[in-house]
């Protein structure tokens, strides 16, 4: 297994860098990089810029539109732009949805629902969480039952990101109340602008609106808007949560955030001397940093293995486990870095990108409020414990 990168993918890093330098507005970059929530308009924005060069739709099959591309060149991808603080390409659409409409859509679905994506006409959440129904999502109760050619649905999804950016869900519904845990569930696309829909607010620890609670109540769905077979819903499910797990580890993130913790720790001095100099700070940074390192070459284990045919099992579950807990730990150091000014801010209109303390340096001041919202990532996606069952039922058979 070779982890260095070939000619033809340095080639192709550059070519990533320069788009990146000539097409990423400073505007969004400096607000990603203070750690601050970007409007719909401007993730809008950078998806067409995106779409425009066709490096959108990073999963797909050319043929479709996508950019056909290598796990090792989406990794890269991601990488440049991370370090670019780029913001993400929203996953919800096109890389969750897209890649079950094309497996399991028809071709109905996939000439109506694809370009849409690419052309940025739905926004997309996803809905598979439910009160009572989070790790163990097989349990989830929102019913779909069918009314001659519409399924009518009731029920509740919660914790739905951006729902409220979003006119679609794909929503895991049960189709077969009598039938028990996978069994009975299908993958439905739900209009969130019918009527019985209701969409509140949950307002999270960096008093964000990021989440959602989304209530159904006899909401009409056409049966067109089932994706892959009745009751087999699971199957859809369980291929979408492989591509939600990709790219968790979150590297290119975490070494964003790193450079940003070494030059913040470089400026702030405490009782005379630089943080970075001392030895309890720099004894947690030199840790979180060797984590980093070896992360990196795991990951690029992964994706060697998965260029090669394999499928990821338990090491995306490794991943998503120590490359969360390594981003956590680099916003706990960011907010450490603050000290008596990582407060969180109470005012929703103050400037983020102001020093975080006199003379200090700037674009760190969301940091307390990035720790706080980072607290997530060891939740989403398949809590870090489910992670850890994985492993230990895949790696030693407990
Ligand atoms: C910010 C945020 C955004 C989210 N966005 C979405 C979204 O867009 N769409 C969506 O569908 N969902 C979303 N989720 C939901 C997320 O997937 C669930 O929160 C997650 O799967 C955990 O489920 P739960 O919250 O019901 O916790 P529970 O499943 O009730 O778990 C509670 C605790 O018990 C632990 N636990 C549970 N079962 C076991 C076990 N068998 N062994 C060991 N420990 C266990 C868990 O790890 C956790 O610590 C989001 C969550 C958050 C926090």
């Amino acid at each position: 297994m070779d982890l260095k990168y070939t000619p033809a993918e340095l080639s192709f890093q550059e070519e990533v860098r320069k788009f990146l330098a000539e097409n990423l507005p400073e505007r969004l970059s400096k607000k990603v990089a203070a750690g601050s929530h970007l409007s719909k308009e401007e993730h809008e924005e950078w998806h067409a810029i995106v779409n425009r060069k066709g490096w959108l739709a990073t999963h797909w099959p050319v043929e479709y539109g996508g950019t056909g591309w290598s796990a090792i060149q989406r990794f890269i991808f991601e990488h440049e732009c991370a370090l670019a603080n780029a913001p993400r390409i929203i996953p919800f659409g096109l890389s969750m949805l897209a890649p079950v409409i094309i497996k399991y859509g028809t071709e109905a679905q996939k000439k109506h629902w694809l370009p849409r994506l690419l052309e940025g006409k739905d926004w997309w959440s996803q809905g598979y969480s439910e009160p009572n129904s989070g790790s163990d999502l097989a349990s989830v109760r929102t019913t779909a039952i069918r009314d001659g050619d519409d399924y009518i649905v009731n029920g509740q999804k919660t914790w739905t990101t951006q729902g409220h950016f979003s006119n679609m869900m794909f929503c895991l519904v049960r189709t077969d109340p009598d039938a028990k845990k996978q069994k009975g569930i299908s993958f439905l696309l739900i209009d969130l602008t019918s009527p019985g829909v209701e969409m509140r607010p949950i307002i999270t620890l960096d008093g964000e609106h990021e989440v959602n609670e989304v209530f159904f109540t006899d909401v009409r769905v056409p049966r067109s808007n089932l994706v892959g077979e009745e009751d087999k819903g699971w199957d859809c499910a369980k291929y979408l949560l492989t591509y939600e797990r990709t790219g968790v580890a979150g590297v290119g993130h975490a070494c964003a955030l790193l450079e940003r913790v070494k030059r913040a720790a470089g400026e702030r001095f405490q009782a005379g001397v630089r943080l970075i100099e001392s030895p309890s700070f720099a004894m947690r940074l030199a840790k979180v940093e060797i984590e980093l390192e070896a992360m990196k070459t795991t990951n690029l284990r992964v994706i060697a293995a998965v260029s090669g045919g394999g499928v990821p099992g338990a090491e995306s579950s490794m991943l998503k486990v120590k490359g969360t807990e390594i981003r956590q730990e680099l916003t706990a150091l960011l907010r450490a870095i603050q000290g008596p000014y990582a407060r969180v801010i109470p005012d929703a209109n103050a400037d983020l990108s102001a020093p975080m303390y006199p003379g200090g340096p700037r674009n760190v001041r969301a940091g307390a409020l990035n720790y706080l919202n980072q607290r997530k990532l060891s939740i989403y996606g398949g809590s870090n414990e489910i992670q850890r069952n994985i492993i230990a039922k895949a790696t030693l058979g407990l």
